[in-house]
């Protein structure tokens, strides 16, 4: 979600070209490349056209873009027959398509190097639209082309991501020295976890009607809530982005995990190696998917020590060691049974800190009492342990992964507040072991 002020600049648009993209083989994830080359800039993109590799359908996407417009085209611009973007842009400005002498011999020398004769498709490629300047491709062989056509500032790259990505940094250059792109923004970001979008928009409604100027979005992660402001540099605006800042950040509080790109796993990983620190999980409605996610940065052996999978009770009692009584009387979806799994797992591991987490993923298992989402987690810190009831709204599948971020999250916190202390503020819903 974008609530941006007025945001000076070009209007953007992206026509992604490709069949498979259209029927769900590949996703579009260059139109989201593109649009990140583009943040640091005061541009914002206004439409993104997904069309088949057919001449009719990229010519009406192009005739749907303004005079004025800024357009990428991303796909299409290799040497096999189905590759049309080059000839139908050309067609559609009415320019001639002619031979760069100077792409032609990089890409015979590309092919001689690979000891490939050069081909008539191959050497398409080196045919530029009169008017656009190539960009040379540091990953492929189809150059990236830019220039101005039809009053329009367009800029065509190859559909392969990792070509389009290499190719992305000259794109952006060129259009920046050659004055189609605003000044650069200033921009702030804050990673937050446990509070759900409307309750952060909420949470900064105040300072957003203070500083009226400044251009806020929000989005969804695997973890949370980014919250991205904006200002162009040098602009009033960039003086309001100092005067928000101390403002958001003490709203926002402990909700912030990173002012970085860093993921929340790889902050629980620094500050564990920080600390010199180990960690194990027990888990049983995740069944290993919060031990997956702690080691997924390399460098998670210097603080991850294993975990124990108990999913079944005969687990819970026979390897954690949550008494048999007490499961039956208040069910393994408790805060009881929680703390215990928490406790054994710290103890039988030999970590300093545990996570445990239990829970009713569903769609099964729901009771009045405790009905489909209802999860404890807990953790347990060379000090104490603690427990935490969540009630998550979702399906199984999204159940699971909001335990996951939730129980990264409690990690987190217990680090940064320190032994000892509940890390939420809702202290009520913290019970220490009797
Ligand atoms: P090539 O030389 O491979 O023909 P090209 O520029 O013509 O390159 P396409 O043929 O359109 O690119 O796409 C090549 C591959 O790149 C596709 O099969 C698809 O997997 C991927 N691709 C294309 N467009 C996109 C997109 N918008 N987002 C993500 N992947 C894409």
């Amino acid at each position: 979600m974008n609530m941006s002020g007025a945001v000076a600049g070009p209007t953007v648009q992206i026509i992604a070209i490709g069949d498979e993209l259209l029927e769900g083989r590949t996703s579009d994830t260059n139109s989201r490349r593109i649009q990140q080359a583009l943040g640091a800039h005061a541009v914002q993109v206004s439409l993104i056209q997904v069309v088949p590799d057919r001449e009719e359908a990229i010519v009406r996407a192009l005739d749907r873009t303004g005079a004025g417009d800024l357009v990428f085209v991303t796909g299409g611009l290799g040497s096999t027959p189905d590759d049309l973007t080059r000839d139908v842009v050309a067609r559609w400005a009415g320019v001639d398509l002619a031979e760069d002498p100077e792409v032609k011999q990089l890409l015979q020398e590309r092919w001689k190097k690979r000891g490939i004769r050069t081909s008539p498709g191959s050497v398409r490629q080196s045919q530029v639209p009169r008017g656009m300047t190539p960009l040379p491709n540091p990953v492929g062989s189809a150059p990236g082309l830019a220039g101005g056509l039809c009053g329009r500032t367009l800029v065509m790259l190859p559909g392969v991501p990792q070509e389009l990505q290499g190719l992305l940094p000259a794109a952006v250059k060129w259009l920046d020295e050659n004055g189609h792109l605003p000044r650069p923004r200033r921009t702030l970001l804050w990673r937050t976890a446990q509070a759900s979008e409307l309750a952060l928009v909420r949470t900064c409604s105040d300072i957003k009607l203070k500083f009226p100027r400044l251009e806020w979005s929000w989005w969804l992660t695997d973890w949370g809530v980014d919250i991205r402001l904006a200002a162009p540099a040098g602009s009033a605006g960039a003086d309001d982005l100092a005067a928000a800042e101390p403002e958001i950040e003490s709203a926002l509080g402990r909700l912030i995990y990173s002012r970085r790109s860093e993921t929340l796993p790889q902050v629980v990983q620094r500050r564990m190696l920080d600390r010199k620190a180990t960690l194990a999980v027990a888990e049983s409605c995740t069944a290993g998917m919060i031990g997956a996610t702690m080691t997924d940065q390399p460098g998670s052996s210097g603080f991850f020590r294993g975990g124990i999978l108990a999913y079944a009770d005969q687990v819970k009692t026979g390897q954690l060691g949550v008494p048999e009584d007490l499961l039956r009387d208040k069910g393994a979806v408790s805060q009881e049974t929680v703390l215990y799994m928490a406790a054994g797992c710290r103890q039988r591991i030999g970590t300093d800190y545990a996570v445990a987490v239990t829970g009713i993923s569903g769609p099964e298992g729901g009771t009045e009492d405790k009905p489909v989402g209802t999860t404890w987690i807990g953790i347990a810190t060379p000090e104490s342990v603690f427990a935490r009831k969540y009630r998550f709204p979702a399906d199984r599948e999204r159940n699971r992964l909001l335990t996951v971020a939730a129980a990264v999250d409690s990690m987190r916190r217990v680090l940064e507040l320190g032994d000892g202390d509940p890390p939420w503020q809702a202290a009520d819903s913290w019970c220490r072991p009797s």
